[in-house]
């Protein structure tokens, strides 16, 4: 039995692992890739001590600071047991007196016609680490935020030509990464529009936007934000904002000993340092639980 589970090896779940181990907690970490939505950025400038650094890099650093054996395992079910709680995976049993949920978010879909046909044959949730494969090739992301704005950038330095479609007229990306776009040539905003549907033959040669606009295009990468992993939280009975788990500023959810940190918590910044920084809190926030309860 462990005093604490904690779920996620991104940057909330191995911060709360080094907080924990510093306070002497017997706990483990189960995280399905270590490093997590980290190996994800192409170029990250936003993290304090790393001026630039590529995304798996800054994992691979994470990784290596871990205190202990990352459990490297798909967690299928979680619940409570009198006062225990126990996470199923496809291996083992766990069992924890508290947890700290760090589950991260998965994309989210666009639900245009023929989304699901083309995954994997010209529509991906994510840019690839080796851009190689891109060179030459005419490209389309789809996205607002910042990670359509750096995922265009990442794959602008390979591709002829990018798309990057928006279906608002502005972006609510960081403007820093809006004129590092502006100054890129081989970018097209295409704003107020959005994939209507996805066409090709086997593999997708073309969108159609809903302004009546077809783009030829060898590869469409969807950077819409994502949902929380909560799916797995169903059972704890904690309070959720728009599906993201509510927490105090001890990061502490409705639910005595359950503790959430980083991309799945309500909290409005979903950043690398934001989510290590949750992480750090909970660990501090269950210590305190165990110490209270004896
Ligand atoms: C393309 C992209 C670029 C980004 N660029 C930046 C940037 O430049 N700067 C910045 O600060 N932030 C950036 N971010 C955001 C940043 O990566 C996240 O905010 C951060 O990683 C969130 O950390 P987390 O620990 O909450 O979740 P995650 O990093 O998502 O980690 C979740 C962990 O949970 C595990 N997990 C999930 N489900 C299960 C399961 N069922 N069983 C076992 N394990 C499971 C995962 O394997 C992973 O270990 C970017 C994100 C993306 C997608």
């Amino acid at each position: 039995m462990h005093q604490l589970i904690i779920l996620g090896a991104g940057p909330a779940g191995l911060s709360a692992a080094i907080y924990a181990k510093r306070y002497g907690l017997k706990y483990i970490i189960i995280g399905k890739l270590p490093g997590g939505a980290v190996h994800e950025g192409h170029k990250v400038d936003n993290y304090l001590g790393f001026k630039s650094i590529k995304g798996p890099d800054l994992a691979k650093e994470f990784i290596a600071h871990a205190p202990d054996k990352i459990i490297e395992e798909e967690v299928k079910s979680i619940c409570r047991q009198d006062k225990l709680f126990e996470v199923k995976t496809e291996k083992s049993v766990y069992q924890g007196q508290t947890l700290i949920l760090a589950l991260g978010m998965k994309s989210r879909k666009l639900g245009f016609k023929n989304e699901e046909k083309f995954l994997g044959k010209g529509i991906a949730y994510y840019t690839p680490t080796d851009l190689v494969e891109l060179k030459g090739k005419t490209l389309a992301v789809v996205g607002g935020g910042d990670s359509a704005l750096c995922a265009a950038l990442k794959v602008a330095g390979s591709a002829k030509r990018v798309y990057l479609i928006h279906r608002r007229n502005e972006f609510r990306g960081a403007p820093a990464l809006i004129d590092q776009i502006k100054a890129k040539k081989n970018i097209e905003l295409v704003l107020s529009a959005q994939p209507e549907e996805a066409k090709g033959d086997g593999k997708l040669t073309s969108i159609v936007l809903n302004t009546g606009r077809e783009l030829e295009i060898d590869q469409v990468f969807l950077e819409v934000g994502g949902v929380p992993n909560v799916y797995l939280c169903g059972e704890l009975s904690v309070e959720m904002d728009n599906n993201f788990i509510k927490v105090d500023k001890r990061q502490q959810t409705n639910a005595p000993g359950v503790f959430a940190a980083g991309d799945m918590t309500d909290n409005p910044l979903k950043q690398i340092v934001t989510a290590a920084a949750e992480g750090a809190v909970a660990a501090t926030g269950a210590y305190g639980y165990l110490k209270n309860i004896g």
